[in-house]
């Protein structure tokens, strides 16, 4: 991870603990979960690239750093709600699930 980038994700993971903490505060939780948009082309729910990472840090603060195939400009998702499962066939019902759910997925669901 270059210097500038490890500042970045600094950044944006003291602003994802504030907002975590701020939560705490609240004796009812209530998540306010945001529309997966591309930040650069307003594209809803785009298709994105994402690199592997080395980089390492709690769950909790993980963001994704990805590039919307849609205008091809990068951009850092930070997810509200980390659901853990122990397989990849829980990971894939739970994300069948959230798809019908969600309504992100252009209606063919
Ligand atoms: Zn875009």
């Amino acid at each position: 991870m270059q210097p500038e980038e490890k500042k970045v994700f600094l950044g944006l993971a003291e602003r994802a603990t504030l907002a975590l903490e701020e939560l705490a505060k609240d004796p009812v939780i209530q998540v306010e979960t945001s529309p997966p948009v591309c930040p650069h082309c307003g594209q809803m729910n785009p298709v994105v690239k994402v690199r592997e990472s080395e980089a390492e840090g709690p769950l909790a603060e993980f963001i994704i750093r990805a590039t919307c195939l849609q205008c091809g400009a990068e951009f850092y998702a930070l997810p509200y709600q980390m659901d853990c499962v122990i397989s990849a066939t829980d990971a894939a019902e739970l994300l069948n699930e959230r798809v019908k759910s969600s309504g992100f997925n252009g209606g063919k669901g």
